[in-house]
């Protein structure tokens, strides 16, 4: 009777160790099985990707790893790893929106390959990630926006920007932009006026690998410590251009943005040709948030 008891229990006991193995495997409980099902997840999406009948399927299963993937994520070699990961597969709807740009108008390769690099989803709310690759401007926290992806690669493309050039941006919103200027090869500054937009765009950028000066200010006053620029991009609306700005350009740089209140502005180049003289051409129209003075919170 006790020896019985005995095997029953030695049977109980392998039998529970057997299925607790399994559970292990299938579910990645410890850190490390955590990163392979990164991978693993990584690769199926990579292989889903190349099934061209996936469609819609193939996006959700991008994100869905993509945020897994980032959770996880802790020392700066599994931050390369990530970013290795968020690059090939994302590159399909990236690719995808730069063709759209082209159709539309946008003729420069380098900014082109930009928007084919820099992973648009991650710049906007999760909830919002369906429509990362649309061509339309999406809304981010304090009532601001992105910029729509034609916008961006339209301004970028007017700036001509050959790589090493100082550039100023004012208004970094979800830095999505900032990205874009980073991969042109350029020595980005950016100002924000809300600290959240600021710090949220912080974190995402370095995340991603891309270190633009990044400053909570009023872009009004812009960067006297660090002028002259290169180029000076406005991706908010004022009034009028504003003169301390204009006087951080360099000598044959310039400035582009939208001009106007808020019913519509003017894309406007301006265009530095001297101490004194100044060169204005127009771009069409568009609608940008205004550009308001001060900081917030
Ligand atoms: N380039 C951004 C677009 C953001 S919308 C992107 O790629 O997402 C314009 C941004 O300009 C908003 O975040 C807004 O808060 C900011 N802004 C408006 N006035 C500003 C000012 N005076 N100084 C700095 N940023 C300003």
């Amino acid at each position: 009777m006790k020896r019985k008891t005995l095997l029953l229990l030695t049977v109980t006991i392998a039998a529970l160790f057997w299925v607790g193995t399994l559970i292990a495997h299938a579910t990645g409980t410890t850190d490390q099985h955590g990163k392979q099902d990164g991978k693993a997840n990584a690769r199926m999406t990579i292989q889903r990707r190349d099934n061209k009948e996936a469609g819609q399927t193939e996006r959700t299963g991008t994100l869905l790893m993509t945020n897994k993937t980032t959770g996880q994520m802790k020392n700066r070699g599994e931050q390369q790893e990530r970013n290795k990961v968020v690059q090939q597969t994302e590159n399909r709807e990236a690719i995808k929106l730069a063709r759209a740009l082209r159709r539309k108008g946008i003729n420069d390769a380098r900014v082109l390959a930009a928007v084919e690099k820099v992973p648009r989803h991650l710049f906007i709310d999760e909830k919002l990630s369906a429509y990362a690759y649309h061509d339309r401007p999406l809304p981010i926290e304090k009532g601001q926006t992105i910029s729509q992806p034609f916008t961006v690669a339209f301004q970028t493309q007017l700036l001509k920007l050959q790589p090493g050039e100082k550039v100023l941006e004012i208004g970094t919103g979800s830095g999505y932009q900032a990205a874009i200027l980073c991969e042109m090869g350029v020595e980005v500054y950016s100002i924000e006026r809300y600290h959240l937009l600021y710090q949220t765009a912080k974190e995402t950028l370095n995340k991603l690998g891309y270190h633009p000066n990044l400053y909570h200010g009023d872009g009004f006053e812009g960067l006297p410590e660090h002028a002259p620029f290169d180029k000076i991009l406005l991706t908010a609306a004022p009034e009028e251009v504003p003169e301390k700005l204009l006087q951080q350009l360099k000598i044959g740089g310039w400035l582009v943005g939208p001009l106007g209140g808020r019913m519509g502005q003017k894309m406007t180049k301006i265009e530095r040709i001297s101490e004194e003289k100044f060169r204005k051409t127009l771009h069409g129209d568009f609608i940008f948030v205004p550009m308001q003075e001060g900081t917030e919170k």
